[in-house]
């Protein structure tokens, strides 16, 4: 199988016939058979895939009406067929969906809400349909604005897939790989990189490897026009940098005059219990882009950035999107905003995180295979080890685990370089009876799974 494929969100299954061991004994044969018959693009998840065909708030029904608890969609974020965001997209697709090319009040009202969520001066958008494209056009903008070429990303990293994107996510590239414009970094990984937790002035340590892909990008001639970031380490395992480690990195990269954009594609929207992961870092990007939850499935996405930046980028430059923006997209937008506000989700995403958190500390007190659980919020990633003293990545249990918690009804997913790291990300609906069910089936699950 090729490494991309391996690679992909949850890098359970091949979308390659060949890779399933019997496929006339899976649940719908013929759907995946037709399937791989005529369509490319990601992986299905699971051995054995599912067939969805409903949802409601954190559940997913499949074809023959059993209920999953979706504890691994962080799209839906609030709620699978959330009533405020259907309405709003029937309504204003009965009355009007347009190119965002001529006014409309809706837009334009979006735009003023979403940028006011924002530290000042963060208040111009762009709007565009897939994180993806967010940030090819923020490394754009950085590049306009910059005169230089050169981006620093973290290795393992996933940015998405147009052209420009997919040389800047370096899972794909290795750590040695990548096109002479990209300078990667060691991710600041407490529990298995260079410098662990507990050891003194750990966050400099990290940032210090970012003077090393500066001067690696000044060599190549390409200079540094932007240090592309993930602020959740979505794709490194979901990872608790060290307080002040963003503060270190944008000062060396800002010295060198560059920008700093933070990749809000996970982690934005209340995920980790505060509206924008960056903010707990004490730092203000110049360029933030955004995706995944944003339209609570309705493909909106967005750049947001300065005034100065954006008529700096846009003197020199085309931007246009035919459906970004457009004013379904913005009525859609708006009432996943006035979800999260009216119903307080980044409080409850912070306070049920909490919760979570401790229902998993008690789990690693009973299973040796849990090395570690880090995270913010509604996400969490869990760590499996054989070993907690070698820290030996415990990769099959791991894959086997996803696999025999859908069994038992529940969605989870799997990240992390050695895909051990079990992921946790459900809608930010989710509350503590969900918590409760999702620490049973585990436990359960962990309990048959043994250390091999
Ligand atoms: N950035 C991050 C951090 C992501 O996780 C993803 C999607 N997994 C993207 C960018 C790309 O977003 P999209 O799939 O909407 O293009």
């Amino acid at each position: 199988m090729p490494a991309d494929k391996d690679k992909l969100d949850l890098g359970i299954l091949s979308a390659d016939i060949g890779d399933f061991a019997n496929i006339s004994g899976l649940a719908h044969p013929d759907l995946i058979n037709r399937r791989h018959a005529h369509m490319g693009g990601a992986p299905l998840m699971y051995s054995d895939p599912i067939w969805i065909q409903r949802g409601e708030g954190v559940w997913v029904y499949d074809e023959a009406g059993r209920r999953y608890l979706d504890c691994y969609n962080n799209v839906p974020c609030v709620g699978h067929c959330n009533p405020r965001v259907v309405d709003a997209l029937s309504r204003q697709s009965s009355q009007l969906n347009i190119n965002s090319r001529y006014l409309h009040n809706l837009i334009v009202e979006y735009a003023e809400e979403l940028t006011a969520s924002f530290p000042q001066g963060l208040d111009h958008c762009f709007f565009v349909c897939t994180g993806s494209e967010a940030n090819d056009l923020a490394v754009r903008m950085a590049r306009a604005v910059t005169g230089a070429n050169g981006v620093v990303v973290m290795s393992h990293a996933y940015h998405g897939a147009t052209t420009l994107a997919y040389e800047l996510s370096t899972m794909f590239s290795g750590t040695e790989g990548g096109p002479d414009h990209v300078a990667q970094v060691e991710p600041p990984d407490l529990f298995r990189g260079s410098y662990r937790a507990g050891e003194a002035e750990v966050g400099k340590k990290y940032a210090a490897f970012v003077d090393g892909a500066i001067q690696s990008l000044e060599e190549r001639g390409q200079g540094c026009a932007a240090f592309l970031c993930d602020p959740l380490f979505d794709s490194q395992g979901g990872l608790e940098a060290p307080a002040d480690y963003l503060q270190q990195v944008y000062q060396r990269v800002r010295k060198a005059g560059g920008l700093c954009i933070a990749d809000e594609v996970q982690g934005g929207f209340a995920r980790t219990g505060i509206l924008w992961s960056f903010e707990r870092y004490g730092v203000v990007p110049d360029i933030v882009t955004l995706g995944k939850p944003m339209g609570n499935g309705h493909p909106l996405a967005a750049v947001v950035t300065t005034r100065d930046i954006a008529e700096r980028f846009s003197s020199s430059a085309f931007y246009g999107n035919t459906f970004a923006g457009n004013p379904v997209s913005a009525a859609v937008g708006k009432a996943v905003l006035e979800e999260i506000h009216s119903r307080d989700l980044v409080t409850h995403a912070a306070r049920t995180g909490e919760y979570l958190r401790q229902r998993l500390v008690w789990l690693q007190s009973r299973h040796e295979l849990i090395g570690n659980i880090r995270g913010f919020g509604l996400y969490q990633g869990v760590e499996l080890v054989s070993d907690r003293g070698s820290l030996q990545p415990a990769k099959e249990q791991a894959r086997a685990v996803p696999e025999a918690m859908k069994e038992r009804g529940v969605l989870i997913g799997l990240t992390g370089r050695h895909n051990n790291v079990l992921k946790i990300r459900p809608p930010l609906v989710f509350d503590k009876d969900n918590v409760d069910e999702l620490i049973a089936a585990l436990d359960e699950v962990l309990t048959t799974t043994t250390v091999g």
